[in-house]
């Protein structure tokens, strides 16, 4: 396995790749794997001759308040996995001046995917993801690129962003690999507490009960959200930023939803030592 530090001898390697008529993947992460990351890896392996896998800890998504200089990192750990899932290449900036140098200045806004939900608690993040999947893209070099359900807002900012762009680039979406007790896996659950993670299960809970109502018929949207928050506020010591339904495509909250459109149900929650972020997607019963 490859380990690449600079953006000039990525885009060399890609390149080769390219005139040797190589399928590339690239599997974009903020390193800190668990089986979720690995997931996208082997769907990766399976699908293309050369798997690229980015580490990058993208300051441009963090506003100055989160928890960027405190995020979970562990290099070596990484690469050993990455190694299990038969990675190629892990490409690994030694410093975020690699990826945007002195005198960098152009950002990606996408429109409305990009407002609701995240983008209202977190106004600057999606401008930073954007622009970091679109230099990814431009420096590996893939055919087809690997996201996690787990960030639903993501992969619809990041579907928008390569269909406005014209970026030649497949989007492949996986499921979300989750605990036992269903909380999905994210690298920032080692942020909670113990009693925090045995609580954190509640948001699958909440998610479930949308989904089941859902699926029962209802398709009211303040029916579902109360389902939802009902469960949620079990968990006195947080704040709930959002729980709701949303069309899955375009986000938007209709009072009453169409049966023949998929929807997302979308949870936020701040535990008081992380915040949390998870989705189901729900068909309605017809
Ligand atoms: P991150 O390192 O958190 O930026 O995540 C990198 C990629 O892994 C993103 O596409 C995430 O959506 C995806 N991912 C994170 N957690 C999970 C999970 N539990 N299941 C599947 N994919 C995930």
């Amino acid at each position: 396995m490859l380990i690449i530090r600079t953006v000039a001898e990525m885009q060399a390697f890609s390149e080769e790749m390219r005139l040797n008529r190589k399928k590339i993947a690239v599997v974009p992460t903020m390193g800190f794997l668990h089986d979720g990351h690995a997931s996208l890896l082997r769907a990766a392996r399976n699908d293309a001759d050369v798997v690229i896998l980015t580490i990058f800890v993208n300051p441009t998504q963090f506003a100055p308040t989160e928890d960027l200089s405190r995020y979970p990192r562990d290099f070596e750990r990484d690469c050993a996995i990455a190694g299990e899932s038969g990675v190629d290449v892990v490409f690994a900036p030694l410093d975020s001046t690699e990826i945007y140098p002195n005198g960098f200045e152009s950002t990606i806004d996408v429109g409305s995917v990009a407002k609701p939900f995240e983008g209202a608690f977190r106004p600057t993040h999606f401008r930073g993801v954007a622009t970091v999947v679109a230099k990814l893209f431009a420096i590996t070099k893939p055919h087809i690129a690997y996201f996690g359900q787990k960030d639903y807002q993501q992969t619809c900012v990041i579907k928008r962003l390569v269909s406005d762009l014209n970026i030649d680039v497949k989007i492949v979406v996986c499921p979300t690999r989750r605990e036992s007790d269903g909380l999905a896996m994210s690298s920032r659950n080692v942020y909670l507490q113990p009693i925090e993670r045995e609580r954190a299960a509640t948001i699958w809970r909440a998610l479930c009960a949308g989904k089941h109502l859902i699926e029962s018929g209802e398709l009211r949207s303040r029916e579902i959200t109360e389902a939802m928050s009902r469960v949620l506020a079990e968990l006195h010591e947080c704040k709930i930023d959002y729980a709701t339904p949303a069309h899955a495509e375009y986000l938007h909250v209709p009072e009453i939803f169409s049966a023949d459109e998929a929807i997302v149900l979308l949870i936020a929650v701040r535990f008081p030592s992380a915040r949390l972020i998870d989705n189901e997607v729900v068909f309605p019963h017809k």
